[in-house]
């Protein structure tokens, strides 16, 4: 007698028995705030090893901070005195839902717009600051965010100030279209402005740094620094690889690139960033 009959081959499925779910597993949850992913060398980060510079500790990748955040890490306390609030745009081309787009993100930032512009000190040396926010419409340039950087520097000749940047930026406000890329030229204007009146301006490109934005005031300053692996370009990788037909290498576009081919003076950690700055605007006469 064999031991095991042809048919235990098989199992023989009832198509008329009910089949029982499985009772759904307890999956422990882990709040989204726990952990952060780095986006240059993907490590999961316990959020408080990052500290409040939010440093990878892996790769020294800068994560993106907000402007508060930064306002924060860079001048001293108590020193910042916000100035050209309650700008608003006049939605010229009535692009649907723009307000509303707006005010969403208003109450979400609690920023009035893509950048944060006043005076301020940093180790005691008085400045003109603006911090772009990318956590506002990707940071994009718009009538407003042209408006405000342009008073800023209006005010710093009158106040003889040098101004410091943090760029970040989408590029353009394609909601606003044509008036969003005149601000390239009016922001530029400006800056010349400053120039002759022998006033020091230093730009400061984190990530990301794109499109109009890179295209201006950012590559204006008397000194170009940049955060680590900050991305700053003009056009997007996939725009220019599909134009020229070649791929571009890894690091394109990132600050190290830069620094190596001229376009970027140095690149400067987060946390020596505040020590940079007071340096640079004593040594180019500012901050008296
Ligand atoms: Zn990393």
């Amino acid at each position: 007698m064999a031991l095991f009959s042809k048919k235990d081959k098989y199992i023989r499925i009832n198509p008329n028995k009910s089949v029982k779910k499985a009772e759904p597993r307890e999956v422990p949850e882990v709040p989204d705030e726990l952990f952060a992913k780095c986006p240059a060398c993907k490590h999961m980060i316990y959020q408080k090893d990052l500290g409040i510079a939010k440093i990878c500790p892996a790769c020294s990748y800068n994560f993106r901070i907000s402007a508060r955040e930064r306002l924060a890490l860079t001048v001293d306390e108590g020193s910042f005195q916000e100035l050209f609030t309650g700008i608003e745009t006049s939605n010229p081309l009535h692009f649907p839902g723009y307000l509303d787009k707006l005010a969403a993100v208003r109450e979400k930032t609690g920023l009035d717009e893509a950048v944060l512009t006043g005076l301020a000190q940093v180790k005691g040396k008085r400045l003109a600051l603006a911090i772009m926010d990318s956590n506002f419409i990707m940071a994009s340039m718009g009538t407003v965010v042209g408006e405000k950087i342009t008073r800023l520097f209006e005010y710093a000749i009158e106040e003889k100030l040098a101004v410091v940047i943090f760029t970040a930026s989408g590029g353009a406000r394609m909601q606003e279209g044509i008036m969003s890329l005149m601000q390239m030229a009016k922001i530029s204007a400006a800056v010349k402005r400053h120039s002759n009146a022998g006033l020091f301006y230093l730009t400061i490109l984190t990530d990301p740094t794109t499109g109009g934005v890179t295209a201006s005031f950012a590559m204006e300053g008397d000194i170009i620094l940049a955060e680590p692996q900050a991305l700053v370009g003009f056009a997007g990788r996939r725009v220019i690889e599909t134009t020229v037909r070649e791929n571009l290498p890894d690091d394109f576009q990132k600050a190290e690139f830069l620094l190596e081919h001229g376009f970027v003076d140095a690149i400067v950690k987060r946390t020596d960033m505040r020590d940079t700055i007071a340096k640079l605007v004593d040594f180019h006469g500012g901050g008296k």
